[in-house]
C-alpha cells in the first residue's frame, strides 16, 4: 500500500489528485494506494475571478464551488490543515495533533497576501488578491465615488498572477468611463519596476495604452510603508504619493508551516528544482504552485502543468508504465487591457515572453479557459491542454 498525500486542495493539488486518480484507478479499486488531499477549505474560489468582483461587480458565489465537487473518485478529502511536515520520517502533522504517514509528498499550498511586510499598508489598503468577499467590498468602495485619486499597483514582490495589477489599472478605467465620470477619477499606477510591465514584450504593448487611457504610471517606486491617516504612499526611493483610495497588490508569501524550515528558502519559499519538481534532496517530495522558489510566474497555469508532470512522475514510479517528465517552465497568463480585449504572457524557461497584441480573440480564449476551470480541475480538459500547449510544457526526462 502507497500514500500519496497532497497538502493544497487548490488549482494545483486539485488537478494532481485528479490525474494520480485517473493514471491510478486500477491500484486505487485494488486498494494498493491511497490519495489524500489536505485542506481546511469546503469551497474553493477561482481566483482570477477576483478582479471581476471587484472591478466589475460579478457576484461572489459565481466564482466558488464546493470542495465535495472538485474531487475525483477515490480521492479523499482530509478537512484539515497542515501544521508541520517532517520529511525524513515521512509524516505530516494536521491540526489536530494527528500524524499521517506518507510515501509520495506533494505540497501545493499556494501563496497569500503578506500584510506584514509594508507598515501601514493593512489599514490603508483594499486588495483583490485575498478573497471574492474582500474582492467585492472593492466593488462597493467604486460605486460610490464620484471623483478622486486611486492608487493601483504593485505593493511588493512577489505575487501572484504577475499582470493583476495592470488589469485592475485598465479595468478601472474601463469602469469610469462607462460610467461617463472617468474625467474626475485620477488613475495612478505604481510599481518598483523601471517600466509598467516588466517584460520588455508585453511592455512595448501596454505602455502605450497607459498614455492613451490618461493612466498616469510611477516607476521604480518600491512602497515602503503607508501613512493611512496623511493617505500617502512613501516610497524607498524617498518619494511621497498622496491617494485617496489605495488598492495595491501587496507582497505575497507561503504557509506557515513551511517557514525556517529545511525546505525553506530564506523568504520562505520551497526549495524546488525547475524540472522534476522535486523538493531540494527527496526523491519522493514534490512542491508545485505558488509555493515553490521557481522564478517564474506564480500563476494557475503553471500550477496545473506542473501538477500533470508530477501525477505523471509518480503514477509511472508506482505503476512502471509511462515516461517520466520534466516541466519546461511553460507560463501563460491572461491581461485584460479593457474594453474585451486581452492579451497573453506566455514563455518557457528557454524562451522570452513573446509579444502578442491585445485582441478580442485573445479575450475569448481566455473566458473559454474560464468556462472550463472547474471540470479542467477534474482532469477533464488534458486533451485540450495538450493540444494548446502543443506538449511544450513537459519533455520526456530521465
Ligand atoms: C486577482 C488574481 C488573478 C489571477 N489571474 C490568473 C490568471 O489569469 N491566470 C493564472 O494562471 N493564474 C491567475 N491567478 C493566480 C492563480 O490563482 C494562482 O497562482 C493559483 O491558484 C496557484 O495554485 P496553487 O495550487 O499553488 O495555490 P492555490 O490555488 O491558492 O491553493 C492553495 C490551497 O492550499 C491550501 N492551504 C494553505 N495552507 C494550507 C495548510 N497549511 N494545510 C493545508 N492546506 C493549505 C489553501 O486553503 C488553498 O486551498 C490569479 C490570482 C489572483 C489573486
Amino acid at each position: 500500500m502507497k500514500n500519496i498525500a497532497i497538502i493544497g486542495g487548490g488549482a494545483g493539488g486539485l488537478i494532481t489528485s485528479s490525474k494520480l486518480s485517473k493514471d491510478l484507478q486500477d491500484e486505487l479499486k485494488r486498494g494498493k494506494i491511497s490519495i489524500e488531499v489536505f485542506d481546511k477549505k469546503h469551497e474553493q474560489e477561482f481566483q482570477p475571478g477576483y478582479l471581476e468582483v471587484a472591478f466589475r461587480g460579478e457576484k461572489p458565489e459565481k466564482i466558488r464551488r464546493s470542495v465535495s465537487s472538485l474531487i475525483a473518485p477515490g480521492v479523499t478529502h482530509v478537512n484539515s490543515d497542515c501544521k508541520k511536515v517532517d520529511l525524513d520520517n515521512r509524516m505530516i502533522e494536521t491540526e489536530n495533533g494527528k500524524k499521517w504517514g506518507f510515501d509520495y509528498l506533494i505540497i501545493s499550498t499556494g501563496s497569500s497576501p503578506d500584510y506584514d511586510q509594508i507598515p501601514g499598508l493593512r489599514k490603508a489598503n483594499m486588495d483583490f488578491h485575498t478573497n471574492a468577499a474582500k474582492s467585492s467590498l472593492i466593488y462597493n468602495r467604486i460605486s460610490n465615488i464620484n471623483s478622486g485619486k486611486i492608487v493601483v499597483g504593485i505593493g511588493g514582490l512577489p505575487y501572484k498572477c504577475p499582470p493583476s495589477p495592470n488589469e485592475s489599472a485598465f479595468m478601472l478605467d474601463e469602469f469610469f468611463t462607462r460610467k461617463k465620470i472617468r474625467d474626475k477619477i485620477d488613475i495612478t499606477y505604481v510599481t518598483p519596476f523601471t517600466r509598467v510591465y516588466s517584460a520588455e514584450a508585453i511592455n512595448k504593448m501596454i505602455e502605450p495604452l497607459y498614455k492613451d487611457r490618461n493612466i498616469e504610471s510611477i516607476t521604480a517606486f518600491t512602497t515602503d510603508s503607508v501613512d493611512p491617516d496623511k493617505k500617502e504612499l512613501i516610497s524607498l526611493e524617498g518619494e511621497t504619493l498622496k491617494y485617496d483610495q489605495l488598492f495595491l497588490t501587496p507582497p505575497h508569501k507561503t504557509a506557515d508551516f513551511i517557514h525556517g524550515t529545511e525546505m525553506a528558502d530564506e523568504d520562505g519559499w520551497i526549495k524546488t528544482d525547475k524540472k522534476n519538481l522535486h523538493i531540494t534532496k527527496y526523491d519522493n517530495a514534490f512542491a508545485i504552485g505558488d509555493t515553490t522558489n521557481i522564478p517564474i510566474s506564480k500563476a494557475g497555469v503553471e500550477a496545473h502543468l506542473e501538477g500533470v508532470v508530477v501525477a505523471n512522475n509518480i503514477a509511472s514510479e508506482i505503476a512502471g508504465t509511462a515516461e517520466k517528465y520534466e516541466f519546461t517552465g511553460r507560463t501563460q497568463c491572461s491581461m485584460v487591457t479593457g474594453y474585451h480585449q486581452a492579451t497573453f504572457v506566455i514563455g518557457t524557461y528557454d524562451t522570452p515572453v513573446q509579444e502578442i497584441p491585445p485582441s478580442t480573440k485573445n479575450f475569448m480564449e481566455k473566458k473559454v479557459m474560464e468556462m472550463i476551470y472547474w471540470s479542467s480541475l477534474r482532469g477533464n480538459y488534458e486533451w485540450l491542454f495538450k493540444y494548446h500547449f502543443k506538449n511544450d510544457y513537459f519533455a520526456v526526462g530521465s
